[in-house]
């Protein structure tokens, strides 16, 4: 039997003769990838492509030999584009399932990894297999040990950093009845327990905000802290997923424990859907494991959150779980709908503050702008200084901004949230339990 070595050399001693025989450049190039040198293979199939660019397998050949290499992201280019076709090799999802894995989306990578199972059994690959959890059957999602010894950090490691925001209520434009809840439900709590208590008021429970993107719920939420002069900690799902089994879980109580031991701090969940999914939709215990930590951690079972102010933000809050709206939890849940006029002239005052201005008539550009976001606003104002640096530098003379120029960034802006309340608009009229999306046909005067 010849070596490794001597196959890989009369396989290029035959490609030397007929170097446009591309199944045999694959054959060479998958014999690189068996023996483990990713870079040789990467060359070969980069040559086989070159002459089939429609191959899959060639494709897969190509990412995989990335994956070797750490090159992930270029693997994940090509897996992605692979799997857009239906019929693409059940190997492309257990690569794209590592590759999620590695990214820390242990559940995304999950589904893909059952998606190539259904396609062919033989696909599955035991290693992958273990550290995603997934067992023999559907209940045994989560290996317990691992569970547990994910369990065995240091508690008080700290996850996130700790912001001390500048910015208060009065630099955020509009959403006067909004800022108004937050003060009566979170903030007046905070700092007059006992009147609250006289009264029998139950303290505690967080504000869940939803609504278009770009319309200032992290910004408001940022705000609250501010105006209390609290931390703030801003949690995104990449503070808290892990791959590993477990983790997640932990890493969800360590930052509420971050929370507790630098009160007062607001604890900001950004895209709160994606942590709190409704677990009807859930297909993993695992998912449905971290949601149910969530739940702990807002009602305090194991320690108390007084002095945690917590907000969430989603633009899907129909995606969350029905649970998370229970007392105690997230029980206002408030719509923070486009800025309406005045709202919008508040913002660009609050953004042109300090800049070089003609007589600007600010009430004008706000009048123009229906339907823009804060974050459209301030992409408009960020254009229109571009503009003028621009003529700056030709000129060597900074002239001030004028009605005409924002209007010229307005017009180069395309409005966001318009796109949003064509989703939101179904759900509001046949999925609005409880009129909890009342506000969405109000605002929509449906
Ligand atoms: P997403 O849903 O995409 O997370 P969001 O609703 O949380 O969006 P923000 O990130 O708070 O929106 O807003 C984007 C930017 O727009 C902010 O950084 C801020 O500069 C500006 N902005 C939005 N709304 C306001 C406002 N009411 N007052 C002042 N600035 C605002």
């Amino acid at each position: 039997m010849s070596s490794p070595d001597e196959t890989i050399n009369s396989l290029r001693d035959a490609l030397q003769h007929s170097p446009e025989n591309v199944p045999l450049r694959q054959h060479l190039a998958d014999t690189l990838l068996s023996l483990g040198r990713g870079q040789e293979a990467e060359k070969e199939y980069r040559l086989a492509l070159a002459r089939s660019p429609e191959s899959a397998a060639i494709k897969l050949g190509l990412a995989t030999a990335f994956n070797y290499q750490q090159k992930n992201s270029e693997a994940l280019v090509i897996v992605e584009d692979l799997i857009k076709d239906s019929n693409c090799p059940a190997k492309a999802h257990i690569l794209y399932a590592r590759l999620l894995l590695k990214a820390g989306d242990a559940e995304r990578a999950v589904r893909q990894y059952k998606r190539a199972i259904e396609k062919d059994e033989n696909a599955g690959d035991m290693e992958l297999a273990s550290r995603l959890g997934i067992g023999g059957s559907a209940d045994r999602d989560v290996v317990d040990g691992k569970v547990r010894a994910a369990w065995e950090g240091d508690e008080n490691e700290s996850l996130a950093e700790i912001e001390r925001p500048a910015v208060r209520f009065k630099d955020v434009g509009g959403m006067e009845a909004l800022k108004e809840e937050i003060r009566l439900k979170i903030i007046h709590p905070l700092e007059h327990p006992e009147l609250y208590k006289a009264y029998g008021k139950t303290v505690g429970g967080g504000i869940l905000m939803y609504g278009p993107p770009g319309c200032g719920k992290t910004h408001l939420a940022r705000a609250t802290a501010g105006e209390i002069n609290a931390g703030f900690i801003a949690v995104g799902i990449n503070d808290v997923m892990d791959m590993w089994l477990g983790n997640s879980e932990k890493n969800l109580h360590r930052l509420f424990e971050q929370a507790r031991r630098n009160k007062p701090c607001v604890l900001f969940f950004d895209e709160v859907d994606a942590l709190a999914a409704s677990r009807t939709d859930m297909r993993t215990s695992s998912a449905r494991h971290l949601i149910n930590q969530f739940l702990n951690e807002l009602d305090g079972v194991q320690a108390s959150n007084e002095g945690v102010l917590i907000l969430a933000a989603t633009n899907a809050p129909w995606h969350v779980d029905p649970a998370f709206r229970r007392p105690g939890r997230f029980d206002r849940i408030l719509f923070v709908p486009p800025p309406d006029a005045p709202a919008r002239s508040g913002i660009l005052r609050i953004m042109l503050t300090g800049k070089p201005m003609a007589d600007v008539d600010i009430d004008h550009v706000a009048k123009k702008t229906g339907d823009f976001s804060g974050a459209d606003l301030k992409a408009v104002i960020d254009l229109t200084i571009e503009n003028k640096l621009r003529d700056a530098m030709k000129t060597g003379v900074p002239a001030p901004i004028t009605t005409k120029d924002l209007l010229t960034g307005a017009a180069a802006v395309r409005p966001s949230t318009k796109e949003w309340f064509s989703t939101a608009r179904n759900y509001a009229l046949y999925s609005n339990q409880g009129g909890t999306y009342d506000d969405i046909l109000k605002y929509l005067k449906m």
